[in-house]
């Protein structure tokens, strides 16, 4: 199985609009974050999960042609956004996007994308296959997921275990029975917003924490705001078993 990361930015990205700081100002391209989104693949299938604002930019970047499904992990604008890109691949695989999300995600695609649920529907709008995500494991082709429950704060939402490999972001809160769905990982993707503490997302030491209890063998930051500083930087401080991660990595996961 191999995991590619398409972006590593919080909600707004790095750089910030506007933004003078040194991260936002700096020349390397580790320091560059789109949206967070990440894509699996296993043979022929795959899966790409979460589509903010930089959807399109991600999938040129990587020459992707086909898409199997879409996993979303909650309603966020930084999540969905780019939704509307879909309709290349609705075309070049001639059928609707399987599109997995709980049933309140749903309501707000309704809500937000109502041009493509609308009872008279323009011609070339997105085609949008929902199907109901719930806190139990199902496959995709040869893909066996775990949903894993999080809280946002207070939205719930979902992380997801693809067999050894594991993605969670955007939450500051796991209960213990979730937790132990992650036992056995190799490989974990967390968010790590920024180093002081945020209502709503980790910060860095709560995600160090809980990479201790969950133990994979190897661990990568994502969903990372300017704030936490320069990648290199970053990078110096960690442990070795734990990096940031970065736009475009790509990391091989061996699943026996
Ligand atoms: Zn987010
Ligand atoms: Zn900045
Ligand atoms: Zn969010």
């Amino acid at each position: 199985m191999k995991v590619t990361i398409l972006g590593t930015g919080t909600s707004q990205g790095v750089p910030v609009i506007g933004c003078k700081c040194a991260v936002c100002r700096s020349e390397d391209v580790k320091d560059k974050r789109l949206r967070s989104a990440i894509m699996v693949e296993d043979g022929n299938t795959r899966i790409v999960v979460d589509v903010g604002p930089d959807f399109r930019q991600q999938m040129l970047h990587h020459s992707v042609d086909n898409l199997d499904a879409i996993l979303l992990t909650h309603e966020h604008a930084d999540h969905i956004f780019g939704l509307d890109d879909i309709r290349s691949f609705n075309w070049l695989q001639k059928s609707p996007m399987d599109i997995y999300c709980e049933q309140r995600v749903q309501e707000s695609l309704r809500n937000i994308f109502n041009y493509v649920f609308a009872e008279n529907k323009m011609p070339g709008i997105p085609q949008m296959n929902l199907i109901n995500l719930q806190n139990e494991k199902f496959r995709i082709a040869s893909i066996n997921i775990t949903p894993i429950r999080l809280l946002h704060q207070f939205l719930p939402v979902f992380g997801f275990r693809f067999d050894r490999f594991a993605y969670l972001t955007d939450f500051n809160v796991i209960e213990e029975q979730e937790l132990e769905k992650l036992y056995g990982i190799d490989t974990l993707v967390i968010c790590a917003l920024r180093k002081s503490p945020h209502v709503s997302h980790l910060n860095l030491s709560g995600a160090l924490e809980l990479i201790k209890r969950i133990a994979p063998r190897k661990a990568y930051f994502t969903h990372l705001s300017h704030e936490i500083g320069k990648h290199r930087d970053l990078l110096a401080e960690l442990p070795p078993a734990i990096e940031p991660a970065y736009d475009g990595l790509m990391i091989e996961i061996k699943n026996h």
